[in-house]
């Protein structure tokens, strides 16, 4: 349960709140020029949306997509993010460059970059008609080699796997291989349409209870691990709801990159559970937001001061839309956003900076 930090007699106060699953490389893609053909399921949208724009990533554009991104968060009081990184024609070195951006902004964040064998060494994309690729590819090498050099390195971060579906079996192998050798978790994108079915199937002899399992709409099977709800990404891909309440793993909730305003998202991942239950009580999705702080208990020690004042209460939150974060102090004493400003990079700056960017990434489109 969220509580007022003391010395806060209205309940104004919380601590930094976490997003659970974040793609901090997508914070320029808004705006981004239509594609080629209607997307129809989540298949073609990862096909004419998200695997078009992550191979266009360069480390620039990266960075101040990531600063954006950071930027966002603190100003929604998120002072945490777990994120999961692609960008398949940019990956040495990509961990690092989300990590520093982070660190300007003061916001924590532990990363992984999600390999995948969807682009075959022939240059070919993998068809994706049922049939998972057949073997490793020289970019999930890649991909695995960067995860082990920014953990080894003494990074915060995870393995990760796109989604079993783009992955041959050696290369779930080799990441869950990788992740028991240094001792983290695997962050992977499961069942989140029904093309990803059999992924219980095939992760079932590797997954472990530090694995954060996102989305889960279609499992049909239970797996170890914590699962991460997108309420609104579930809506905006039309993947059916997840239905996470009936699940025994321990739920957080992520934006799957759509900003990281996580009082927004609990009131999304609420009345997503009412539409589905009209019995539902808010305190169920508050129980997954504030379970964020099981992945990045860091967060729990800083501290945020709301302009509303019952930010203790799910049923005020449920039904408040627009709250906002006024001021955020780190664990350490440091105050980091100022009457919704930061204070150590400037807001008009860094968004000046991305939009810069944002038109070199659509040029690339
Ligand atoms: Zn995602």
């Amino acid at each position: 349960m969220l509580t007022p930090t003391s010395g806060s007699p209205n309940g104004s106060t919380t601590p930094g709140l976490v997003c659970g699953h974040h793609h901090l490389y997508s914070a320029l893609a808004r705006g981004m020029p239509a594609p080629p053909r209607q997307p129809v399921d989540l298949t073609s949208i990862l096909h004419q949306i998200w695997w078009r724009l992550d191979a266009a990533l360069d480390l620039e554009m990266l960075h101040w997509s990531a600063m954006l991104g950071a930027l966002e968060a603190l100003q929604s009081g998120t002072t945490a993010i777990i994120d999961h990184h692609e960008g398949p024609n940019a990956i040495e070195g990509s961990l690092h460059v989300i990590a520093d951006a982070c660190a300007e902004v003061g916001v924590r964040v532990k990363c992984a970059y999600g390999v995948t064998d969807r682009w075959q060494d022939s240059g070919e994309l993998w068809p994706h008609d049922g049939t998972p690729p057949p073997a490793m590819t020289d970019a999930a090498r890649r991909g695995l080699d960067e995860c082990a050099r920014f953990i080894r390195a003494g990074g915060n971060g995870m393995v990760g796997i796109h989604a079993a579906f783009t992955c041959s079996d050696e290369t779930l192998e080799a990441a869950a291989g990788l992740a028991r050798d240094l001792g983290v978790g695997v962050h992977v994108h499961v069942a989140e349409g029904a093309i990803d079915t059999p992924a219980a199937a095939r992760l079932e002899a590797l997954a472990a209870e530090n694995w954060l399992l996102v989305h889960c709409v279609h499992l049909d099977r239970e797996l170890p691990g914590a699962i991460a709800h997108n309420p609104r990404s579930n809506m905006n891909n039309a993947v059916g709801y997840a239905r996470p309440a009936t699940r025994p793993n321990v739920t957080v909730l992520g934006t799957d990159g759509i900003g990281a305003d996580m009082l927004e998202e609990f009131r999304l991942a609420y009345v997503a559970h009412r539409a589905d239950d009209v019995t539902a009580s808010p305190d169920t999705a508050w129980s997954w937001l504030t379970n964020g702080w099981t992945m990045m208990p860091e967060a729990a020690a800083d501290t945020v001061t709301w302009n509303y004042d019952h930010v203790d209460s799910p049923w005020h939150i449920a039904f408040t839309p627009g709250i906002r974060a006024l001021d955020v102090t780190s664990g350490s004493g440091e105050v980091l956003l100022r009457d919704g400003q930061p204070t150590r990079v400037d807001a008009v700056e860094v968004r000046a900076k991305a939009a810069e960017q944002a038109q070199r990434l659509f040029a690339r489109l």
